[in-house]
């Protein structure tokens, strides 16, 4: 009989200040995983690795405890607040050499967790790629709803296609893994990048729960953040739409002009402060939005020239232990 490799998966779960929802968030995952173990569907040594994004909370401490009790935990800590894209980078990154499959998930489990063992099983079917998609948000608030589907709206408009509903729950397999960790953003915006990379793909839906502990680490100043990077790192449209409005505006003078010079001939004069006073606001509200939309890429170039690290990882248990097993 041919035996199969069982892959090696690793959890990475991004968490800033999560004293609150590590223990019972740890204590499912670790159930899952461990009935995935005991079912023979991925390696003994698969783990669980916790992203400490800065927090200035018990977060680390929990992290250490929960390693300290079991070794299908491990954990690597920022030396400060990064944000959760690239908490997430991090940890996949720190994650890939070793593992066959990755899955992503919030540490607070509003994405039903339970779905793991299916995605899994995607990934023995063949798909490189399972996006877990929330087909119901009435846990969200109405705020966050409605921001989030004109967000969605907007970025189809401007030629992004993003898969709606779906954040940062997904699988991955080592290859498509090894395509995402290609991309060297500053500012990764994940969600954006995966679908471009290809690979066979497929969807998981689920509704998604409230949080059970703690409070959203999303504020509205993160939401827009995150929202900004989206559409600034992926389309050219805002700049194109400066040409737009600017032939526009061109057009429009040359037009008034035009009626201006037919009047001067036929010996009318126009006076008054009023019409001149508009244009020049309209003119330096619009040069300066210009400005604004231009200086946004200037600064997005500025920051990926300096090639300065993503992130700067204080401890790693996770590489270190696999860099023994390595050496031994
Ligand atoms: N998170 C992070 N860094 C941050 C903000 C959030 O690692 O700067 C993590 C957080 O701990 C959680 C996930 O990102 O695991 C999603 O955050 P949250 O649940 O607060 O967002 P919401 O569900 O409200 O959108
Ligand atoms: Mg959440």
């Amino acid at each position: 009989m041919m035996t199969k490799k069982l892959p090696r998966l690793t959890i990475v779960v991004p968490c800033y200040n999560e004293e609150a929802v590590l223990p019972s968030s740890a204590k499912t995952l670790g159930e899952i995983l461990t009935k995935l173990i005991a079912g023979q569907q991925v390696t003994t040594d698969s783990k669980i690795l916790f992203v400490d994004d800065g927090s200035h909370d018990q977060t680390w401490e929990t992290v250490q405890t929960l390693q300290a009790q079991n070794a299908l935990f491990t954990g690597l800590k920022f030396s400060r607040n990064y944000g959760q894209e690239v908490a997430l980078m991090a940890g996949l990154r720190t994650a890939a050499p070793y593992s066959d499959l990755t899955i992503t998930i919030d540490a607070d489990l509003q994405d039903n967790p339970y779905l793991i063992p299916t995605m899994v099983q995607q990934a023995a079917d063949g798909f490189d790629i399972v996006y877990g998609v929330r087909n119901d948000r009435s846990s969200d608030t109405w705020f966050k709803r409605t921001t989030a589907q004109r967000f969605y709206w907007l970025m189809n408009k401007i030629g992004v296609h993003l898969i709606p509903n779906h954040a940062d729950y997904r699988m991955m397999t080592r290859c498509a893994l090894t395509a995402l960790l290609r991309y060297h953003e500053t500012d990764p915006f994940i969600r954006g990048i995966v679908p471009q990379l290809g690979f066979p793909s497929t969807k998981l839906y689920y509704k998604r729960r409230p949080r059970t502990a703690g409070v959203s680490k999303y504020p509205f100043s993160k939401m827009l953040k995150l929202a900004l990077n989206g559409i600034f790192s992926f389309s050219l449209v805002p700049i194109r739409a400066i040409m737009g409005v600017g032939s526009l505006v061109c057009l429009a003078a040359l037009v008034a002009f035009g009626w201006l010079g037919i009047d001067a001939l036929r010996g009318i004069t126009t006076a008054g402060v009023g019409p001149i006073m508009a244009s020049l606001w309209l003119l330096g509200g619009l040069q300066l939005m210009a400005l604004g939309i231009i200086g946004e890429y200037v600064g997005r170039t500025f920051a990926q020239s300096k090639h300065r690290p993503a992130f700067i990882v204080e401890t790693d248990t996770y590489s270190n232990e696999f860099a023994q097993k390595i050496t031994e």
